[in-house]
């Protein structure tokens, strides 16, 4: 085995939270070491997550858009998917990310072992690497960024090959005829999409009433809609209560919630995308006494402190929104209070972002929180078919929906589906974070003809004041 190495700060993980918290604490002068047991850096998010998804997601579109092109009077002939050529172009996306992230942790003199990190103390994590384990010190801190995993149903044992979960998702070989979708979170629908614009029919299960849950329900119940239109089949408020299979195919047999009678749904494809539980069964905590709470996350206050003196945690392993930017935004903030700063992360300005087509996107409060907690507040819409780009672009779905306080009219939340609405959202959190009322966007000069036009006049919208419409 090799020697004992000290750095002020261990962190196991090398994913959207583990990796952006030792370049920063490598900025402020701590020396750090990563431990990540994937060949590549980049977590879940760039291996099998946020990235391989959006690259297949890109080519999908473009492969939608390229069918559609004689609306502007563009033809092109005989379009068509070439999987192999999909999958490499994702291939090499992931890669060359993967590749940008050592390069990076290189430049700012992070060191990296590549194997599975356990915690021997508070002070000490062995790492076991192909060729042997060995021990890594920390003078300061360890951090624990080891994010999450799938969760998969007992009925229903991952093959990755008929019965999938979103990894097993973004590598088939063939499209499925017939995928059955088991959760309508953002994942599911997500992957549903890139399925269907390459041929397959799909259909989601979702056990609530509704798709996307935790989104604004106005904007549940658009996205719903628009991908109906699409061809995506739902079966809400259906419970997947067993399965067989039946030759090559699956058999799921599913429960109304309420009354109601059984039924089956035959699929070649099922994918679990059912939501994702932290990472923690081979770190070892107990042996310096944490405990992880009923569902599985280690409890940490507002300083990303556990309940052992030195350990810390963030990312998807902590819980709240498990999102890539979320696990950095906590990443940066704990490198800086530990490098003798102050980080600090404000929750109620990150965004989500399902990116179907059209996307969605949010931040802040939803309506739904409002009425429940009894805020008094004004909403503005404006629907993209009454935007110029929109139309030029023959985008016409979506709206924005901003609501603001009665009395302050401060922006509590912006909820967009349309176009590109991923990026436009970001006009909304940028302004939210400097607590903007909506009259501030009403009276900012937006570029006409352009998409974020619909956010003024959604905020016009909320004065009943819009002028194009
Ligand atoms: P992770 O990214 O999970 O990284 C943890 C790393 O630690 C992993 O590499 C793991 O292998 C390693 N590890 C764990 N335990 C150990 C150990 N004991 N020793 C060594 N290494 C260990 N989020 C978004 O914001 N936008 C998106 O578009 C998006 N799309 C997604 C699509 C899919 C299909 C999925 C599954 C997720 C998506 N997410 C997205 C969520 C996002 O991937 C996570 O929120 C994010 O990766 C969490 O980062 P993390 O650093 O906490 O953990």
């Amino acid at each position: 085995s090799r020697s004992t190495t000290s750095y002020d700060l261990v962190i196991i993980g090398g994913g959207p939270g583990g990796y952006p918290c030792a370049i920063r604490a490598s900025q402020l002068g701590l020396s750090v070491a990563v431990i990540d047991d994937r060949e590549l850096l980049g977590g879940t998010c760039l291996n099998i997550g946020c990235i391989p998804s959006k690259a297949l997601l890109q080519a999908t579109e473009r492969l939608e858009m390229a069918r559609n092109l004689e609306a502007f009077g563009v033809m092109v002939d005989n379009v068509r998917a070439d999987l192999d050529g999909v999958m490499r172009h994702k291939g090499k996306v992931v890669t060359e990310l993967g590749e940008g992230v050592a390069y990076l942790l290189r430049k700012h003199k992070v060191a990296r072992f590549q194997g599975r990190g356990r915690l021997l103390a508070r002070d000490r994590v062995e790492v076991r690497a192909a060729d042997g384990a060995f021990e890594v010190q920390a003078s300061k801190a360890v951090v624990i960024a080891s994010g999450s995993e799938a969760a998969t149903l007992p009925d229903l044992p991952i093959d990755e090959r008929r019965i999938v979960t979103s990894a097993g998702a973004l590598s088939l070989t063939a499209a499925p005829r017939h995928l059955a979708v088991i959760g309508g979170g953002y994942v599911g629908l997500e992957l549903g999409s890139v399925w269907r614009r390459l041929g397959s029919e799909v259909t989601v299960i979702e056990v609530l009433d509704r798709i996307a849950s935790g989104v604004d329900s106005e904007m549940s119940a658009a996205l719903h809609k628009v991908l109906e239109a699409q061809g995506f089949q739902f079966c809400l408020g259906h419970k997947v209560v067993g399965s067989r299979m039946e030759g090559d195919d699956v058999v799921l047999d599913v429960e109304p919630m309420g009354d109601g009678a059984r039924g089956t749904i035959k699929a070649d494809v099922v994918l679990v995308s059912i939501g994702r539980r932290p990472a923690t069964a081979r770190l070892d905590l107990e042996t310096v006494g944490i405990a992880p709470d009923r569902r599985g996350f280690i409890p940490v206050d507002e300083g990303f402190r556990t309940s052992a003196d030195g350990v810390y945690a963030i990312g998807d392993v902590i819980g709240g929104a498990m999102l890539a930017h979320k696990a950095e935004e906590e990443g940066i903030a704990l490198a800086e209070r530990l490098a003798g700063g102050a980080g600090h992360v404000d929750y109620g300005t990150i965004p989500a972002v399902v990116y179907t087509w059209p996307e969605l996107a949010s931040v802040g409060r939803t309506e739904d929180d409002l009425k429940a907690a009894g805020v008094a507040y004004r909403v503005g819409r404006f629907p993209f078919s009454a935007n110029a780009m929109a139309k030029a672009r023959l985008e016409k779905n979506g709206l924005v929906k901003v609501l603001a306080d009665a009395r302050t009219d401060k922006i509590l939340g912006v909820h967009i589906l349309g176009p590109d609405a991923g990026s436009l959202i970001h006009e909304a959190v940028a302004v939210m974070q400097f607590g903007a009322a909506a009259e501030d966007v009403a009276r900012t000069s937006h570029a006409h003809p352009t998409l974020p036009e619909a956010l003024r006049e959604a905020c016009l919208a909320v004065a009943d004041r819009t002028i194009h419409l």
